[in-house]
């Protein structure tokens, strides 16, 4: 790591390759011969068409995504979807919503300003620590979608059996999971992730959709912006699309191409939160704040159980370069985001820490 880069626990924006960083800083002034930046450069440019050219096709090369989804590059974050989903999708003006956390819910009440939402499952009654068994749901019989949010980044829980969607279409919010392991993407009408937690700058949301779903047939009065058709037809640019920021996603694809793909990022994301999971299990002032089966391998929530000791904590871990350990305000405590970039020794040095503080506090 570079000297004055401290190990950054943000849920988001959050830590970035310093791979990345540095080509992209190294390519600021002059991109590639061109003799302007990539901000700078005309969206309708060539340089710029191989740019997102590339980035569509590795990200396709990394999921493995079948010919009949289309890869969209769009903007307004993952919030925008919300609004966007249903917009494009609810037909029949119902949806089904697997409430599992706070994103969940926020896409919940944003489907409900377009249609009938039905919160099929929920894990609310226990300030959504865990995940509610999935395998058999009472499914809207003229239900447009099932929603749910895969990874619950203010939780620290992962959705590891998809629901039973019962022949419906399932979306799926990805955001905070997105590229951390392989996924099949056939088993989803839609998944989309805002890139602000691990894979670039935060305002780009990418999503895949299966081609049947992306039709003229919306709800009255949607936007010509928030229509996926819009977007499908023009190879993401019927406007000026967020060029820098895709431009730093395929970095990021190409970081994950060279590190050995998702099978291998998988295998340093269990590694890396194993190390730290298997600590708050053995230690006995730390303790993880959900259920064992459902923890994320992104989002690390954990608590001493009182709350000034916490506050110490979180000051004095930021003060020793571990920065943004805080736990979301809705559930307190801490939480360590061991996103795609953390390093494995930013993990083993937090739990060296934690060991510390743990001795000097009991
Ligand atoms: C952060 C996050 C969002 C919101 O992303 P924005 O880009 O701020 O709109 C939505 N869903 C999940 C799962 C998130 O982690």
């Amino acid at each position: 790591m570079a000297l004055d880069r401290v190990y950054n626990f943000s849920a988001g924006p959050a830590v970035l390759p310093e791979e990345v960083l540095k080509e992209a800083a190294d390519e600021m002034l002059n991109y590639r011969g061109c003799g302007m930046s990539v901000m700078e450069m005309s969206h309708r440019s060539s340089d710029f068409q191989q740019i997102i050219d590339e980035a569509e096709r590795d990200l396709r090369d990394l999921l493995g995504i079948p010919e009949k989804y289309k890869v969209l590059f769009l903007q307004g974050g993952a919030s925008q979807q919300f609004a966007m989903i249903p917009m494009n999708l609810m037909k029949n003006r119902v949806a089904d919503y697997i409430v599992t956390g706070n994103w969940a819910k926020k896409a919940a009440e944003e489907a409900s300003l377009y249609g009938e939402v039905n919160v099929i499952a929920s894990s609310k009654d226990k300030n959504y620590s865990y995940i509610p068994d999935l395998s058999d749901l009472p499914i809207t019989e003229n239900a447009d979608y099932v929603y749910i949010c895969q990874n619950n980044t203010i939780y620290g829980t992962t959705i590891k059996t998809l629901p039973n969607c019962k022949g419906k279409d399932l979306v799926a919010d990805v955001s905070s999971m997105f590229l951390s392991e392989p996924m099949d993407v056939n088993k989803y009408g839609i998944v989309y992730g805002g890139v602000q937690k691990n894979i670039g700058p935060a305002g780009v949301v990418i999503s895949i959709i299966r081609e049947d779903l992306i039709t003229e047939d919306v709800l009255p009065g949607t936007p010509t912006m928030l229509r996926f058709k819009t977007h499908a037809d023009s190879g993401s640019m019927y406007n000026t699309p967020p060029c820098y920021g895709i431009y730093i996603c395929g970095k990021v694809f190409k970081w994950l191409k060279s590190i050995g793909g998702l099978e291998a990022m998988k295998e340093r994301n269990i590694k890396k939160a194993s190390i730290l999971y298997d600590y708050l299990d053995s230690s006995k002032l730390f303790h993880g704040t959900v259920s064992k089966k459902d923890r994320s391998l992104m989002n690390v929530t954990f608590i001493t159980g009182n709350k000034e000791l916490d506050a110490r904590f979180v000051s004095e871990s930021s003060k020793a370069g571990f920065k943004n350990l805080k736990g979301h305000r809705t559930v307190g405590g801490m939480r360590a985001s061991i996103y795609n970039a953390m390093p494995l020794q930013g993990v083993a040095d937090l739990v060296e820490f934690m060991k510390k503080f743990e001795e000097e506090n009991t």
